[in-house]
């Protein structure tokens, strides 16, 4: 089943402790994008500016992404991000956020898109979302959210949690939302606020998973080969949309699949820079991953 997906679509500078690249292909919507399409047919809802190379749209569309929702806004800019990463990886610092086409964007999804059953919100501003919400008739709605927006639109985000199926987000972020710090608690917390089931997002300590039915954690992929963790929270959220959106259900077996593709595709995504190594893979190298994950799970 198709899956519609509306978020930031970036040009990123990121640097590392051994290495700085300038203007990569970036934002949550085209990682999220990527990662789901190895799975199902992905329609992509942002917006950019007149300095977007036509061939990242040219590579999206490769990957049976519809860019039929990309507006291009001539004599504007696109969404710039600038990030650096210290010597411990996890600790990310942004130097530079020019929101620039972002900073008014309030989509207007085109009449096919409102009817995907399947729709994420990435991360971006709460009103925004629940505008595209008003929007869609979606069977699953799941969003992101990040500290900014539980700090600045709480209320607005009250109101999301209640309308939505799944919330996917980060320790420090549920715990913020929460106002608790223990984890497995804020968990509980935020899903009392409304939705079917939350993700929280632990980094290289992989992810929990909370509904009414089960609480559990899967761990991350041990990956020794992290060259650039941009985009790993949406290259998770991308392949568990993804193959939700494949099987066309999220009983809890499914939901649980659902999270460890998630978890490979982001272990893939963080091993090269930009989307440079999730186009270098297929639907195979992920299974492969998958049954290795498998193996090492089971005792
Ligand atoms: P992640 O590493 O999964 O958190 O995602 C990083 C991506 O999110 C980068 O490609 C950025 O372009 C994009 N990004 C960074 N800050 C924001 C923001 N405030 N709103 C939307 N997207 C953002």
């Amino acid at each position: 089943m198709p899956l519609l997906v509306v978020g930031s679509v970036a040009l990123d500078s990121v640097e590392t402790p051994s290495e700085t690249r300038e203007n990569l292909l970036g934002g949550s919507a085209v990682y999220f994008s990527f990662a789901a399409s190895f799975f199902t047919p992905v329609r992509l809802v942002g917006v950019v500016g007149e300095d977007w190379p036509q061939e990242h749209t040219k590579l999206l569309e490769s990957r049976n992404i519809d860019t039929a929702g990309l507006a291009i806004r001539p004599g504007a800019k696109t969404f710039f991000w600038r990030g650096k990463y210290h010597d411990d990886m996890n600790i990310r610092e942004t130097l530079q956020l020019d929101l620039n086409v972002m900073a008014d964007f309030d989509p207007v999804l085109p009449e096919p898109f409102r009817r995907c059953p399947f729709l994420f919100l990435a991360n971006g501003s709460t009103k925004i979302q629940l505008r595209v919400l008003d929007q869609c008739t979606a069977t699953l709605a799941v969003a992101d959210t990040m500290d900014h927006w539980i700090s600045t639109e709480r209320e607005e985000l009250t109101e999301l949690l209640g309308r939505i199926g799944g919330l996917v987000l980060n320790d420090s972020e549920a715990k913020l939302l929460a106002e608790e710090e223990n984890v497995v608690r804020a968990g509980h917390r935020v899903l009392e606020m409304g939705p079917q089931f939350v993700v929280i997002k632990k980094g290289e300590h992989g992810a929990m998973f909370f509904s009414r039915h089960e609480t559990y954690v899967l761990p991350a992929y041990p990956t020794a080969d992290v060259v650039d963790p941009t985009g790993a929270g949406d290259s998770f959220a991308g392949g568990m949309m993804g193959y939700l959106a494949e099987q066309g259900n999220f009983e809890p077996k499914t939901l649980k699949e659902a999270m460890a593709y998630g978890i490979l595709a982001a272990s893939f995504a963080v091993e090269d820079f930009s989307l440079d190594r999730l186009r270098k893979i297929d639907r195979s190298d992920l299974e492969r991953r998958m049954e290795e994950y498998r193996r090492m799970l089971s005792f």
